[in-house]
């Protein structure tokens, strides 16, 4: 298949194996975070991780956007599902994310409260359209790919008087994350997660473009190249990265051309600049508040704003206790280093989004080194008890 295949070819996969192996020089290691989950998941389910020397290794960033949506957001919309007449919309990964006290969408679902699964913005839109006595409510997440559909929505409501349809919004940005990550105290006091280099988004860049990283990578002094979600593009940019830090250059690079360019697509950003604006702050798990790293509705949309709409109380919002999600998703734990991977938290006892989302570290490794990761966690523990 066009793109695919030959992104997937195993005899360029040996040879670019082979680059690496000879640029990355004895005697210095590279710490690359790769920020998306898709980037975490190629790693894993193509074996990439074992075609690296040593020296090279991989840090899961929080690039997953079901992932890091904050506990509380979750109460949010649970509470505003549990509400009478309204109809919740929503992806399907968010459905069985465990918020305070394990509560998740699908367990409202189950007592009782109408949450709909959608495939797209236009399904929610519908569903407004064919309950015009119920209050719809869409469940926005994710980062820049997934803005430009929400901005859209909002702007065809309004274009036809729907008055009974909102958004509850809690799109993210990346390079406001990256920047965070990279002037984190935790990370530079800390050498065991120092990270040299970045695999920068592919998907969220074919929107907003690969400028928008360009002073993150400046000021910190550190590469990034955007890279594609295939084994091969994931490969050549990390070949990419440790070149840069070979040659001492600290640039953005595009490995993903065939997507990705400079500026972005324009259409997109215009649209979702004229109904969304940055927050001044917002709450990711694991990184905590960061910020202008959000979007929220501007006030001449405001009717169609769920958190204007609504009364969202503020409540005492509780992560699981001893999931180290948060860890993971600032690179400074493993799938493996958490007590709970594969004995009380599995895909169909998830105790943290980690594990949930299509996208999540602690899924790539159940799915695809799960007794490599049982054997890793039972020898930390087994030495941990023997200390
Ligand atoms: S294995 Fe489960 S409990 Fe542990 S970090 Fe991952 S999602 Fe959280």
């Amino acid at each position: 298949m066009k793109y695919i295949d030959e992104f997937r070819d195993r005899e360029l996969a040996k040879s670019i194996a082979a680059a690496i192996r000879q640029e990355a020089q004895a005697g210095r290691s590279y710490n690359i975070m790769e920020f998306c989950g898709g980037h975490t998941h190629a790693i894993f389910r193509y074996g990439v991780k074992d075609l690296m020397p040593d020296n090279v290794q991989f840090v899961h960033g929080p690039g997953c956007p079901v992932c890091v949506l904050p506990v509380r957001r979750l109460d949010d919309a649970v509470e505003i599902a549990e509400r009478h007449g309204v109809i919740l919309c929503t992806y399907g990964d968010m459905m069985r994310v465990p918020g305070t006290k394990q509560r998740s969408l699908i367990r409202a679902k189950a007592d009782g409260a109408d949450i709909r699964m959608i495939y797209s913005t236009m399904d929610a839109l519908k569903i407004a359209r064919n309950n015009p006595n119920r209050e719809v409510v869409f469940f926005a997440i994710g980062f820049e790919t997934t803005t430009p559909p929400t901005a859209v929505a909002i702007k065809k409501a309004r274009a036809e008087g729907l008055t009974n349809f909102s958004v509850f919004c809690n799109h993210v940005l990346t390079p406001a994350a990256i920047t965070h990550i990279l002037s984190s105290p935790e990370l530079a006091q800390s050498e065991a997660v120092r990270i040299d280099g970045f695999l920068g988004p592919s998907h969220v860049s074919s929107v907003i473009g690969s400028a928008p990283y360009e002073p993150a990578a400046a000021i910190f002094r550190k590469p990034v190249v955007i890279a594609g979600f295939e084994p091969l593009d994931v490969m050549q940019s990390a070949l990419m990265v440790i070149r840069q830090i070979n040659s001492g250059r600290h640039e953005v690079e595009n490995e993903y051309t065939r997507v990705v360019t400079r500026e972005g697509n324009s259409k997109a950003q215009a649209i979702v600049a004229e109904v969304l604006e940055v927050r001044e702050t917002f709450e990711w798990r694991g990184l905590g508040s960061v910020p202008d790293s959000a979007l929220k509705i501007r006030e001449v949309f405001a009717g169609f704003d769920a958190e204007k709409r609504f009364d969202i109380s503020a409540k005492q919002s509780r992560e699981v206790k001893s999931c180290e999600c948060p860890a993971i998703l600032r690179g400074v734990k493993k799938p493996s280093d958490c007590k709970l991977f594969g004995t009380v938290c599995t895909p169909d006892n998830p105790m943290g989004a980690c594990m949930v989302s299509s996208e999540g570290a602690c899924a790539a490794y159940w799915t695809y080194a799960r007794h490599q990761t049982l054997a890793e966690a039972s020898k930390k523990r087994g030495s941990e008890a023997a200390a």
